[in-house]
């Protein structure tokens, strides 16, 4: 087999779980084939469970006859061409935090809102960017829902502004809250993007996006378009959650997107007439993980009524809540300034 023809199948084997492929991901690292004939494919993966999905693949494919070599990523300085060295779509933020998930419904959206808003009153200023395309519900949280896009005399979107914070989503797009969004990803991507070099942001100290849960190509395509100073990964503590959470970590960390640490929320409910506290999902689910991928834990959040009712109203926690709600996400704010260096 020549390189020709051995590039030539490489390019139809796609990394696990996303349509791209394993050239385009630029993880084959280096091909050789000897005077023998003797192929040897060396890829450049950190996550164990996608190098053994993608060995056997490649076996299967070869029948044997090429051999598959992984090498550390860690031990590379740029492994991921354009992840490690990203476009910059977003050149007016000296700051970008991706807020993700392992899955939804854990709180990701809302603790992207209540740490955009703290870091607001701390006197930074904040864009908000809700990119979450399956659930966009930063205008329902933010109470901006009812606004309509607005262009200015240089043919930029307005952002929406409440609570001290600039915010855009792909939920004003929609002409009400109930229509779904069918995209394919590679639409969704070039909405992403245009709310990204079309928006009228001005300069932002820090833009927090709220991610899509999970680990897919929309993900992938904002660490290569965007420079993301930390990744924030939300889970709640239960092991379903931290299995789907793991993924997430291991894809940040394969596409080289620096972790600012994991958010563990819903960690557990004091009940407000007896005081007594419920581990409803467990305890310590997060730590452990986060101690287990050697991610910095950045604070937990209680299951608290007041916190659903606060976002359901489109009025944020860290804002209108009590001393006590407050704290928890001024503290998380406080771990992930200290961790990328603020
Ligand atoms: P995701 O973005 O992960 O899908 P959301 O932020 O939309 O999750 O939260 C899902 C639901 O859980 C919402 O109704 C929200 O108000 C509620 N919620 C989030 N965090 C908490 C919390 N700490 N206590 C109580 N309810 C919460």
């Amino acid at each position: 087999m020549n390189k020709e023809t051995l590039l030539k199948e490489l390019s139809k084997v796609n990394y696990p779980g996303l349509d791209k492929s394993i050239l385009e991901m630029k993880i084959v690292d280096d091909l050789s084939i000897d005077e023998n004939g003797k192929s040897e494919i060396t890829l450049s993966m950190q996550n164990d469970e996608a190098f053994a999905v993608l060995e056997s693949q490649l076996n299967d494919l070869f029948a044997g006859r090429v051999k598959v070599v992984r090498k550390s990523a860690a031990k590379k300085s740029i492994h991921y061409g354009n992840t490690a060295n990203p476009n910059n779509r977003a050149p007016y933020a000296k700051k970008i935090v991706a807020v993700t998930s392992g899955k939804g419904g854990v709180g990701k959206s809302t603790v992207s809102v209540n740490l955009a808003v703290a870091l607001a009153q701390k006197g930074f200023s904040v864009g908000l960017l809700d990119a979450d395309v399956y659930g966009p519900n930063i205008p329902r949280m933010t109470s901006t829902a009812h606004e309509k896009l607005q262009w200015d005399e240089n043919d930029k979107i307005i952002p929406s502004e409440n609570f001290g914070i600039k915010i855009m989503s792909v939920g004003l797009t929609t002409p009400a809250a109930d229509t779904p969004l069918v995209w394919r990803s590679s639409v969704a991507v070039s909405a992403l993007i245009q709310f990204l070099e079309d928006v009228a942001w001005g300069a932002l100290d820090f833009l927090v996006i709220d991610m899509p849960p999970g680990t897919g190509d929309i993900q992938l395509t904002m660490a290569q378009e965007l420079p993301i100073t930390a990744g924030v990964i939300v889970t709640t503590p239960q092991p379903v959650a931290l299995d789907d959470v793991s993924r997430a970590i291991m894809m940040f960390k394969d596409i080289g997107v620096p972790i600012g640490g994991l958010v563990e929320n819903m960690s557990y409910f004091i009940a407000p007439d007896t005081k007594k506290r419920y581990d409803i999902f467990g305890l310590g689910g997060g730590e452990k993980t986060a101690k287990k991928y050697a991610i910095p834990f950045l604070g937990k959040i209680p299951l608290d009524m007041q916190i659903r009712e606060f976002s359901d109203d489109g009025t944020p926690a860290v804002a209108m809540g009590d001393k006590l709600q407050k704290g928890y996400y001024k503290n998380i704010v406080e771990n992930l300034l200290k961790e990328i260096g603020e």
